[in-house]
């Protein structure tokens, strides 16, 4: 997938690419961002290392325009690489492409309704997994209400499980599913 032809594609098909390609899974996480207090010597290194890595990776295309989107990177904070590009490279990309990323943006939201469901099923597991449930008079026990929470939260990442999966195999990466 070349960056033109990412640009182009909704969000479930470019996550699905990264998905089943991404590199640096195979790679130490730490090598794409700078720890805290690093000098910018080292970090400059570092940096060059993980764009070396990006650019042999069969998904840059899908994680730069991934990044784009989700308004990774900042201009005056050089602490990241995603896709090939340093944090403050992608936060002037976007800004160079800022009409086309938000209409990229609007399309994914309003073709999506499957990606919405997903993300409120997310949010409502966030929140359920955040939660202690508390008894009170006239409630079940506390083992009763943990059980409960317990269920509802398993039956939230089955239905997560469920719409990832499906949304994979349709757009062809059912081996990473
Ligand atoms: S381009 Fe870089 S950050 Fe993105 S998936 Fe590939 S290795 Fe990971």
């Amino acid at each position: 997938m070349t960056s033109t032809q990412a640009r182009r594609m909704r969000r479930p098909v470019l996550q699905a690419a990264v998905d089943a390609g991404a590199g640096c899974t195979k790679a130490d996480p730490d090598l794409f961002f700078r720890a805290d207090g690093q000098p910018p010597a080292t970090w400059q290194a570092q940096r060059a290392e993980a764009v070396r890595f990006c650019h042999g990776c069969p998904a840059r295309a899908a994680c730069e325009e991934l990044a784009l989107r989700d308004g990774d990177g900042n201009s005056r904070v050089d602490d990241l690489v995603r896709g090939g590009r340093s944090g403050s490279e992608l936060a002037a990309l976007r800004e160079r492409q800022a009409q086309r990323v938000g209409a990229a943006i609007a399309a994914d939201e309003a073709s999506d309704t499957e990606w919405k469901k997903l993300t409120s099923l997310t949010v409502d597991l966030n929140r359920e997994a955040g939660r202690t449930p508390t008894r009170s008079s006239g409630m079940p026990r506390q083992s009763e209400l943990q059980a409960l929470q317990n269920q509802r939260i398993r039956n939230l990442v089955a239905q997560i499980s469920q719409i990832r999966s499906a949304r994979r195999a349709r757009t062809g990466w059912e081996v990473a599913a």
